[in-house]
């Protein structure tokens, strides 16, 4: 079958829903409850949402699903704003708000309760969890299901004019008691909490649940195509069931994919902020988090993930995605668009005892091997260089493609030199060692024939600069932290971070600018820290190696 870019179930009924007239232009929003950062999911549900509108030339809303106070917050709200822009995508209109509609909420509440639809409720949270019955018992009515429509108007208005405290009284839906679905056992609409709201202060003591506000939100926003994950799936009927019984100006319908669950990954907000409060990580936008903006600070790029996101598809069932697929998504990009440098993580000095103490030649490379348009770089080589310490051996069998003393190798855009002698500390480990360059090897191979075996980065020592080099890996050692009982906490990974403070870089990338992007040829690719990076205190932290090296551990 021809694989088209973003089609999927959803987009046939788009598709079907505008050549129907249905619908004359898809409407689409993304709903996040501002209670904490994005994450790998939400950016699988942006795309979803924004691809859908932008591929139909339709519209997106970006509306803050901000019905609960206790949990929210402006932070979460402004990080959420950046976190879409930055991915790239951009809301119809301002941003919206659920709370911008809660008198609209409570007007149809009382149409609701006015129907002989709606009744408050005065059974406790326990009482309330008995009589809903369970998935194999029936529940029973509320000793309030047959008040009289003016003592329910009555109320309700007392429980907005906060007559009561919170969780004394509920406003429910009369639908059925015996219903299959326990979502239709009369569902709570309304309940009573004092806590100020981020938008809108001490104006409500009454919320809406999640199942009263969302589906009247989408139809005052005019969403055609409202699209949530399957744990909704059961919501549906409610969700229904309200649009018909209420005087709301459009119908929108519900649809459901399954959630992304990557592997060696958790993504629910509550998890991620377990790791952050306990210091597991340094914040919610640590590189080692699955959240936008930790991915962001990793290097990835806006359009790895969106590649990522169209590639695993979408699909009414739930699954576990294989990470490495996000990650083979960030080297294509990476690999295509990053600038090279060199960057040496444990320097081993190298003195060219031939080369005059004085001299420096200016060496140019390219920025990229098959990207022109990326310019050149210049690279001073000088006596003095800085090698890796695992690119060198005293002895070495053939596989070792490096520096063997008495042996030749390539310096990477530079000369060809020998190994001659090494200088060892009290502890008999090499500190030094001492080479020659071979003449006339600049871009050519060796006159009397001799090769060398293999090519190792360098930088000069006394030009190239100090560098730390954060070094991350995953943070879960296992496939699937969190799943069944396995407790997510007991499966971090003890070496995702190793800081590497002497690190040795090629001048170009001390000029970087924060979030500068490369590939450090033969380590990786990695970013120049968005917060910590400067020129006179360069900070790179490693994106991903060159190839997936998990799997052969
Ligand atoms: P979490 O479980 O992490 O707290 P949530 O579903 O409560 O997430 P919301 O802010 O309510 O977070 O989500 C906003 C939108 O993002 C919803 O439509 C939700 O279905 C979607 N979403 C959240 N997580 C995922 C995921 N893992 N995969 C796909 N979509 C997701
Ligand atoms: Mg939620």
């Amino acid at each position: 079958m021809e694989y088209i870019p973003g089609s999927n179930f959803l987009q046939s009924i788009v598709s079907d829903d505008l050549s129907s007239g249905r619908i004359k232009e898809v409407v689409t929003r993304f709903p996040p409850e501002p209670n904490g950062h994005l994450h790998i999911g939400h950016a699988k549900a942006i795309s979803v949402n924004f691809g859908l509108a932008e591929a139909n030339e339709g519209r997106c809303n970006l509306r803050f699903d901000d019905t609960n106070p206790e949990k929210e917050s402006q932070e979460y709200i402004e990080a959420i704003q950046a976190d879409v822009r930055w991915l790239g995508y951009s809301w119809n209109g301002e941003v919206r708000y659920a709370s911008s509609y809660f008198q609209q909420f409570y007007d149809w509440a009382i149409v609701l309760v006015t129907q002989g639809n709606a009744y408050v409720c005065d059974l406790g949270a326990d009482e309330a969890r008995e009589y809903r019955g369970t998935l194999t018992e029936s529940g029973r009515n509320s000793p309030s299901r047959e008040r009289s429509v003016s003592e329910n108007l009555d109320l309700l208005a007392r429980m907005k004019a906060g007559e009561f405290d919170d969780g004394a009284k509920v406003l429910r839906a009369k639908i059925d008691m015996s219903s299959p679905n326990i979502n239709m056992r009369d569902p709570i609409l309304y309940r009573i909490r004092s806590t100020p709201h981020h938008q809108t202060g001490t104006d409500w003591v009454i919320y809406p649940t999640y199942d009263f506000a969302h589906g009247q939100e989408d139809a005052i926003e005019g969403i055609t195509h409202s699209i949530c994950t399957l744990e909704f799936e059961d919501h549906r009927p409610l969700y229904n069931w309200l649009i018909e019984h209420l005087p709301v100006p459009s119908e929108p319908k519900q649809y459901e994919f399954g959630r992304l669950n990557p592997s060696f990954t958790v993504t629910s907000k509550r998890k991620l902020k377990q790791l952050v409060d306990e210091g597991v990580v340094m914040g919610w936008d640590d590189p080692r988090m699955p959240t936008v903006s930790g991915m962001r600070r990793r290097g990835y790029t806006p359009a790895a993930i969106r590649k990522f996101c169209d590639m695993i598809g979408t699909t009414r069932s739930d699954g576990v995605v294989d990470i490495a697929m996000l990650e083979f998504a960030i080297r294509e990009d990476l690999n295509e668009n990053a600038m090279r440098g060199m960057c040496v993580l444990r320097p081993l000095k190298v003195v060219l005892t031939d080369y005059p103490s004085d001299n420096i030649e200016n060496l140019h490379a390219p920025a990229h091997p098959s990207r022109d348009d990326l310019g050149e770089r210049l690279l001073p080589f000088t006596r003095e260089l800085y090698i890796d310490a695992d690119d060198f051996r005293e002895e070495a069998n053939k596989k070792f493609k490096r520096l063997v003393l008495g042996k030749r190798v390539r310096l990477r855009n530079a000369y060809v030199i020998e190994a001659d002698e090494v200088l060892k500390d009290a502890r008999g480990n090499v500190c030094e060692v001492h080479a020659h360059i071979i003449a006339d090897t600049l871009g050519e191979n060796p006159a009397d024939g001799i090769k060398p075996k293999g090519v190792i980065q360098w930088v000069s020592a006394s030009h190239g600069k100090n560098a730390q080099v954060r070094l991350y890996e995953r943070l879960f050692s296992h496939e699937s932290p969190d799943k069944g009982d396995n407790a997510f906490m007991d499966h971090i990974n003890p070496e995702s971070l190793e800081v590497v403070m002497e690190a040795w870089i090629e001048p170009s990338l001390a000029e970087a600018s924060p979030e500068q992007r490369y590939q450090f040829e033969r380590e990786g690719y990695f970013v120049a820290d968005r917060y910590d990076h400067c020129s006179d205190k360069p900070v790179f932290n490693r994106t991903i190696g060159l190839r997936d090296t998990w799997n052969n551990r």
